[in-house]
């Protein structure tokens, strides 16, 4: 079937582009609990902290530095962009 609008054939369905980028969107990363990293990721990559987790659901080896500032982290947190 000969498409109305060249070069529009290339497009991936908005639902997949949705699901891959929800998948790549959640991110385990250590935080120092500064109110200010977090609004300064925030600010930078669109995501905001989703939860906490619970000890056993954290990863095998937490990560020790804050993704925003290196100071050490006291939590892990998971990331996910806001859309
Ligand atoms: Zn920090």
């Amino acid at each position: 079937m000969a498409s109305p609008h060249p070069g529009r054939g290339r497009q991936v369905a908005p639902s997949l582009v949705i699901g891959l980028g929800a998948a790549a969107a959640f991110v385990y990363a250590g935080w120092c609990e500064n109110p200010e990293c977090e609004a300064q990721i925030k600010e930078e990559t669109k995501a905001t902290i989703r939860v906490l987790p619970d000890e056993e659901f954290r990863s095998a080896e937490v990560p020790d530095k804050c993704l925003k500032c290196g100071r050490p982290a006291t939590v892990e947190a998971v990331w996910a962009k806001a859309y």
